[in-house]
């Protein structure tokens, strides 16, 4: 096991900076994750760790030490690549069993050891009929469980995943999320995962960092990506369907006075008896902002903002459910996924996606009052993307 800390690296090809300045400290340990849209730079970090590149500007440390000079060979990592990379002159189980072979003496196995460990991972990632083969023998899904396998049977300190699940079938990739979990987590191997899909990222990581044109935008748990994103790009990029993101303007009118009901306190209305001057105005609707929080949208000098909401924190009714935080749309698309309908709705010019469990009928054409969480409500400075509240 091993903690691995980059400091400000930088990898340039010609023009173009595949990474910006990136700092990660992984704990030893941890299941990190590098989620972002392809060409963010996400490989060329991992393969910056691994020594297959090696950065123009800054440190990679492993448990402490200094690797930038030291041979990939001899960091003790063990990489799992995107196109397999596996010999094809050798069976199967030769793949798998090649870096306990490599290392057979330092790790003390008999050749009796190495097949027991080589089957039982085969089995486990369900390609033991597949042994005797050959790589061109076999489906993509297949090599690449093979080069899952490979990088398995030995236990370095730290596995370098690149997407490497991309090339399973859908149900067998949701399995292998939970399977690959389970080892991890079993062996506590410090495991740093490459991937464009939140869904897989959020699964299974520990933490996250999201990347984008070469910088790390945001580094955090699961939950707080999801629930405080720093900016409009995590926003959207985590989630599915995405963060509603509305285009709002602060402004100062006549203090109007109103209750917060107990289940609306706490947010961007405010708490119990509220006076106050400002309003969001929105496409279609107006919200008004309790002082503190209105004067925080100021302070960051941000009159023009997005209001962010999550599809599953507004609650659609045919009926108006209350007096705040309600808009009234039109409903104009609804996919059913089984368990939920996802309904697109028009407010305003506006396009609002909201999760509806349950059986309640919505059609195409309905108008339907849609009734946000206040507390849930985020605030982002729509010049910078950054979060304000
Ligand atoms: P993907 O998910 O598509 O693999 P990524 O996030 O892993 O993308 P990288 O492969 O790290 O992105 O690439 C980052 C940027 O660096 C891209 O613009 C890519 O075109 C460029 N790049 C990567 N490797 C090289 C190389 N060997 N020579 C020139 N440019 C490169």
């Amino acid at each position: 096991m091993a903690r691995v800390k980059l400091v400000n690296i930088v990898k340039r090809y010609g023009r173009i900076i595949a990474v910006d300045h990136v700092n990660l400290d992984v704990r030893d340990g941890e299941f990190f994750a590098l989620l972002g849209p392809s060409g963010c730079g996400k490989t060329t970090t991992l393969r910056i760790i691994a020594g297959l590149e090696a950065p123009d500007e800054g440190e990679i440390y492993i448990d402490d030490k200094l690797v930038n000079d030291v041979h990939p060979k001899d960091r003790d990592v063990a990489m799992v690549f995107q196109n397999y990379a596996l010999y094809p002159h050798m069976t199967v189980f030769d793949n798998i069993a090649f870096p306990l072979r490599a290392r057979r003496k330092q790790l003390g196995l008999t050749e009796e050891d190495i097949r027991k460990i080589v089957v039982s991972t085969a089995e486990f990632l369900g390609i033991a009929e597949h042994l005797h083969k050959y790589p061109s023998q076999l489906s993509g899904g297949q090599q690449q469980r093979v080069a899952l396998a490979r990088a398995l049977v030995r236990k370095p300190k730290v596995w370098l995943l690149d997407e490497p699940l991309s090339n399973l079938d859908a149900k067998l990739r949701v399995a292998m999320r939970t399977e690959l979990k389970k080892i991890q987590m079993k062996l506590g191997i410090t495991t740093i995962y490459v991937t464009h899909d939140q869904v897989e990222a959020m699964s299974m990581a520990d933490r996250i960092a999201v990347m984008n044109a070469g910088r790390v935008l945001q580094i955090g748990s699961p939950n707080e990506l999801y629930y405080k994103p720093s900016d409009t790009f995590v926003a959207t990029f985590i989630g599915s369907p995405p963060m509603n993101l509305i285009p709002c303007t602060l402004v100062e009118k006549t203090p109007i006075e109103y209750t917060v009901p107990a289940e609306l306190s706490g947010g961007i209305l405010g708490s119990g008896k509220v006076r106050t001057p400002y309003m969001l105005e929105c496409p279609g609707f107006a919200l008004p902002v309790e002082s503190s929080m209105a004067g925080k949208i100021r302070e960051s000098g941000a009159g023009e903002v997005y209001l962010g909401i999550r599809p599953e924190h507004i609650t659609m009714s045919l009926k108006k459910p209350g007096e705040l935080a309600v808009l009234e749309g039109v409903v104009e698309v609804v996919e059913n996924l089984g368990s939920e309908l996802i309904a697109t709705i028009r407010v305003g010019n506006e396009l609002v996606k909201t999760r509806v469990v349950g059986d309640e009928r919505v059609t195409p054409g309905s108008s339907v009052f849609l009734a946000l969480d206040a507390r849930r409500i985020l605030v982002f400075d729509k010049k910078t993307g950054k979060l304000i509240i």
